[in-house]
């Protein structure tokens, strides 16, 4: 059994209720999903990260959109930086892409969506190919972006700005979960077909996070928790 907390857009912006739910709770892993900083200073990642980890738990993170230059360096300095990168993690895989497609803002960390679908396609094929039946996993994608066309990815006027690439990819190869944020008004738990259950747990500093309890590799149950309850 492996139990998962995933946060997301921390703009440096610590929130006291997140060390002592994990001081109090039996987390295994914790998953950043990106917006670590507020465009830098990238020193946050390190004294962030450590701190996480000091409530033992370990640590994997994906950069956001506003994120600096390096910081896919400064999450590996102290944990595991998994953009463009699939690791197991006991009865989980998680597929991990970092950054956003295009905003009107102009942000460091945007990528073309016809790149981000590309890239995705081939994370998730990858592990296709490898991929033994005899021993199922619960497949995580954990991405800055939300997909298109979701709860997860509706902004204040009710538009949709999330990432087709990502929702094609998800149409595609049907995993499990979408951990997904960047869309800071968007905190939700909504599914996609039968298939993918899609969550974003809106900003840290509003205390939402979503808790995966990963039973074996094809039960699980998922849940938008508040941090300060
Ligand atoms: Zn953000
Ligand atoms: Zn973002």
């Amino acid at each position: 059994m492996t139990k998962i907390l995933a946060i997301s857009d921390v703009h440096g912006e610590e929130n006291e209720n997140l060390y002592t739910y994990l001081n109090n709770n039996d987390i295994d892993l914790v998953l950043i999903l990106g917006d670590i900083t507020h465009f830098g200073p990238l020193d946050f990642v390190e004294t962030f990260i450590n701190k996480i980890a000091d409530c033992d738990v370990d640590v994997i993170a994906i950069p956001g959109n506003c994120d600096p230059k390096g910081i896919c360096n400064a999450i590996n300095e102290v944990s595991f930086c998994l953009h463009n990168n699939i690791i197991a993690y006991g009865d989980a895989i998680l597929f991990g892409y970092g950054g956003s497609n295009e905003t009107p803002f102009n942000t460091p960390g945007e990528i073309q969506d016809n790149k981000i679908y590309g890239d995705v396609f081939e994370l998730l094929a990858n592990y296709d190919y490898v991929y033994n039946d005899k021993v199922p996993k619960v497949k995580i994608l954990v991405t800055h972006a939300p997909p298109y066309n979701t709860e997860a990815d509706r902004i204040e006027s009710g538009e949709h700005v999330g990432s087709q690439g990502i929702l094609k990819s998800i149409h595609e190869f049907e995993p499990q979960i979408n951990l997904c944020g960047h869309v800071h008004e968007a905190k939700s738990l909504s599914k996609i077909g039968s298939t993918t259950d899609v969550a974003n747990p809106g900003m840290l500093k509003d205390n939402g996070a979503v808790l995966i309890d990963v039973k074996d590799g094809s039960n699980y149950d998922i849940s938008i928790i508040s941090l300060d309850e």
